[in-house]
């Protein structure tokens, strides 16, 4: 069975002293659990006073964003490269970069290249707009944004992707709408069938599919249920660390209800 993967987004919130503060709120409340891998994607300037302070066996550091390449007359950007040391994964193609920093679907494949060249695992957000939902287009939107950031990766490489799907209207920043368990099943079954055509069956099963979109602590037991979802990607509940807190401690819960009931 696939640990499962809990994210946190931070976005561009926390001064250092303030994520500091969170990360030993974290500490405290949030025990290890072997089965349960927990990511906090705090804002560039942190990543490296919080990789002094956190205790790894508890967690792990993501990148919200970096620069496809890696050293170069590219002013006020940060590279991967320079990441590298610092963190595990890192988020590419957030809808938010998409939409406020238009990033295209080939910025994106560069990235999600960049950070596989420099060791480092991309979480890939992927989803459709409201506006695409409304005309019947969300099954090529994810086709064509999946096909494309993984252009340039080789299938031994695929595996290292994690894959988020987040539904932009169901992003709080965006409206925050609610998302049907169905359709966020439909959707991952979708991705699991688009991998494996381009790269096997196997990989197809093994890559992880997360759910972002208002994930807090009531809605997680629920998106973490919807068959083929290994995890969420959390962005405002992830700042409380109460709420954070219970939602990794619901995904402990339900990874060992399903292991007893003998599920995946
Ligand atoms: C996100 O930023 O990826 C996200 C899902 O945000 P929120 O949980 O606030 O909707």
């Amino acid at each position: 069975m696939k640990r499962t993967l809990v994210v946190a987004n931070w976005k561009m919130n926390l001064n250092t002293h303030e994520a500091s503060t969170l990360l030993h709120r974290l500490h405290e409340y949030i025990p290890a659990h072997r089965d349960i891998e927990v990511v906090l994607a705090p804002s560039t300037l942190v990543l490296q006073p919080l990789s002094i302070e956190i205790d790894r066996r508890k967690f792990r550091l993501a990148a919200q964003n970096a620069y496809h390449r890696d050293s170069g007359a590219f002013t006020g950007e940060v590279s991967y490269t320079m990441l590298r040391e610092l963190v595990h994964y890192a988020i590419v193609g957030h809808s938010e970069r998409r939409i406020y920093f238009n990033e295209t679907l080939e910025t994106i494949r560069d990235k999600v290249a960049a950070a596989i060249r420099n060791d480092i695992d991309p979480i890939l957000c992927v989803g459709e707009t409201k506006q695409e939902r409304t005309d019947g287009e969300t099954k090529i939107v994810i086709h064509d944004q999946i096909v494309t950031a993984l252009a340039h990766l080789t299938s031994e490489e695929i595996s290292r992707v994690v894959i988020a799907y987040e539904p932009v209207w169901a992003i709080s920043t965006f409206g925050g709408e609610v998302a049907k368990p169905d359709d966020i099943e439909k959707v991952i079954a979708q991705i699991r069938h688009t991998i494996s055509e381009l790269y096997g069956a196997t990989v197809a099963e093994d890559i992880r599919i997360l759910y972002g979109g208002s994930v807090d602590e009531n809605s997680v037991t629920t998106y973490l249920a919807v068959p083929g979802c290994d995890g969420a990607l959390v962005g405002s509940a992830s700042l409380n660390y109460r709420k954070f807190a219970a939602i990794v401690e619901a995904a402990y819960q339900q990874h060992y209800t399903e292991i007893i009931r003998g599920d995946g």
